[in-house]
């Protein structure tokens, strides 16, 4: 029988998401997440925001098949997990958190490996695109056990990469990473991502959450907490404030874009706006437009603790 394969709306879906560690030695049996349903939107940078210990690498290692969850159902790319486990496996691939590399493998020799174990014909293969990719070409013959953190990071995304996956997971990518592998990644998520990757990145920065995803969910202590497009979650989780230094300067302000409140503060001017919206180089610009003389600029936004005091508050 035929039949024409009509792609999901969701690239994962989560239903009642249960894990609890058993207890062992003398750690308590604790539990990771309790009962999440989260779903995630085809072609869409998806934020998973939470603090250390939240539950996100639990929830990421459970979509990986690396972790056995308790209870629940998970469904990537409209294949139930234990139903249709290969076809599951097959369309997604996820960048751990954990440096986990065989030291006695080359990149090239890695990748190659990886193939194997997705059974990846020889000729889809794509081993030196994938290493241009994230920028490990001139590497790619040397042992894997001399490269340095963020080489092993590269070599971990192309991993990722081997089998085309439909969505890719990146589990704290940008912790603890030097700029240059910052940009790469982002550069390459949004270049996937454009090509009609599904990409799932947790984090707990804010901003990085906000610079990078489409749509945010946040979890803490097990739990989803909100799940919302990035604009309308930032715009309740509060405002952002520009503090700008005139000098002696007491003229009239210019029109400011809308939404924007000011206020006199010990000689500066405080510049507030609803996070999500207005940008500050928006009002920058129509500062330096009315001639408003900055001789510094600061700006204020509420972290990840404030954005959980205001949601939860309500
Ligand atoms: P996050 O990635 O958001 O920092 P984790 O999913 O790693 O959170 O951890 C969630 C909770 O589960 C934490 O309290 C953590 O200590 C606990 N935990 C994670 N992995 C294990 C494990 N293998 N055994 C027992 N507890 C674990
Ligand atoms: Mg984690």
């Amino acid at each position: 029988m035929s039949r024409s394969f009509t792609p999901p709306d969701a690239a994962i879906r989560l239903t009642g998401l249960r894990k609890t560690y058993a207890a062992s030695g003398e750690a308590p049996a604790k539990e990771a997440l309790k009962g999440v349903d989260l779903v995630v939107p085809r072609g869409s940078i998806f934020g998973l925001l939470g603090p250390n210990g939240a539950g996100k690498s639990t929830l990421i290692n459970i979509l990986a098949g690396l972790v056995n969850k308790t209870a629940g159902r998970v469904e990537i790319w409209g294949f139930d997990q234990d139903v249709n486990p290969r076809q599951s496996r097959a369309a997604i691939g996820v960048m751990p958190q954990e440096l986990v590399i065989d030291p006695f493998l080359t990149p090239r020799a890695s990748l190659e490996v990886q193939a194997g174990l997705y059974a990846v014909p020889k000729h889809d293969r794509w081993t030196d695109e994938i290493l241009e990719l994230v920028g490990l070409s001139d590497q790619a013959n040397s042992y894997s056990r001399h490269l340095s953190g963020g080489m092993k990071r590269r070599l971990l995304l192309a991993k990722a990469l081997v089998h085309r996956p439909r969505i890719l997971v990146l589990d704290e990518p940008t912790a603890g990473v030097d700029i240059a592998l910052r940009d790469m990644l982002w550069t390459n998520v949004r270049k996937l991502n454009a090509q009609g990757m599904t990409v799932i990145l947790t984090t707990h920065y804010l901003q990085e959450a906000e610079e990078m995803c489409d749509e945010i969910a946040i979890i803490n202590h097990g739990a989803k907490i909100v799940q919302e497009p990035t604009g309308h979650l930032l715009a309740r989780a509060g405002s952002k404030t520009l503090l700008i230094d005139p000098g002696p300067w007491t003229g009239a302000l210019p029109p400011l874009p809308p939404g924007v409140e000011t206020q006199r503060r010990d000689g500066r001017i405080a510049l507030t706006w609803p996070m999500g919206g207005i940008e500050a180089h928006q009002v920058i610009d129509a500062l330096r437009q009315g001639g408003v003389p900055m001789i510094d600029v600061a700006t204020e936004e509420p972290d990840l603790e404030d954005v959980f005091l205001t949601l939860t508050r309500a």
